[in-house]
């Protein structure tokens, strides 16, 4: 009878093992070894992230990707910042032209009635999205673009635009299949919040999107120590993570596949 009993704790512990082993084999083999991607995004084009975030990453070494709003003031006064931000290897990505949220939802008071995304057909977004990738093309020179829809919204009124231009994009932030990858949005919490969030994953995950906005200033603000603070964390667990562009990850994962 006890030898039966250990004998099926040693089956499940093989099954176990089993089992961890496939997940191993299935585990996204990226350049830099077997680490868990980070891509780090910064959205809606801010002056915040020219002025704290850009120069907090440079002094580490690391690179992310900045979603630009052609239509956000800190874009249009400070583009020559914006390029030469793109010619240091980080990422100028898309995430609109007007960026067109749904304005039913809580909390979206701030949607302007002439850019709803409620409003829009699909065609629209599909030319918004087109004229904002040439436009990205014009600044940093690169044919391949990745997207972050706006709100995470996908729906306008005939249709999901986003499913309408995912394949202009090497990769679209929200699409990602939920067992490889995971999101935060920081705003007001601490690094260690953040550590936290990404050291409990499970260990199917291969890559974490972390999406800030405002870096010591503007909206869904990160404290700039706490944001310098997670980059400090990312520099020494280099062992672990690989940060990289969104658009390096995603090249990095179609070539994986192939
Ligand atoms: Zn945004």
């Amino acid at each position: 009878m006890r030898v039966t009993k250990v004998s099926t704790h040693f089956l499940i512990l093989l099954m176990a093992m089993h089992l961890a082993y496939q997940s191993l084999e299935a585990a996204e083999k990226w350049p830099d070894g077997n680490k868990i991607a980070i891509s780090l995004s910064y959205d809606d084009a801010l002056d915040s992230q020219l002025d704290n975030a850009l120069p907090a990453l440079n002094q580490r070494g690391l690179k992310a990707s900045f979603y630009i709003v052609p239509l956000s003031d800190a874009f249009k006064e400070r583009i020559e910042e914006w390029r030469q931000l793109a010619q240091q290897g980080h990422e100028l990505g898309n995430h609109s032209l007007f960026h067109a949220c749904l304005s039913g939802k809580p909390g979206r008071e701030w949607v302007q009635p002439t850019n709803a995304l409620d409003d829009k057909t699909v065609q629209a977004m599909v030319n918004e999205i087109t004229v904002a990738n040439t436009l990205l093309t014009s600044l940093d020179g690169y044919s391949e673009h990745t997207f972050t829809p706006p709100c995470f919204d996908q729906m306008v009124k005939d249709g999901n635009y986003v499913e309408a231009v995912k394949e202009q994009f090497v990769g679209v932030k929200s699409l990602e299949d939920p067992n490889f990858a995971a999101f935060i949005g920081p705003s007001d919490i601490s690094s260690a919040q953040i550590i936290n969030f990404i050291e409990k994953q499970p260990a199917n995950i291969r890559m974490i999107n972390v999406l800030f906005h405002g870096v010591g200033g503007d909206h869904l603000v990160t404290a700039t120590a706490e944001h310098a603070k997670f980059l400090d964390y990312l520099v020494a667990n280099k062992d672990k993570y690989w940060v990289d562009t969104y658009r390096n990850i995603m090249l990095a994962k179609k070539r994986s596949a192939q």
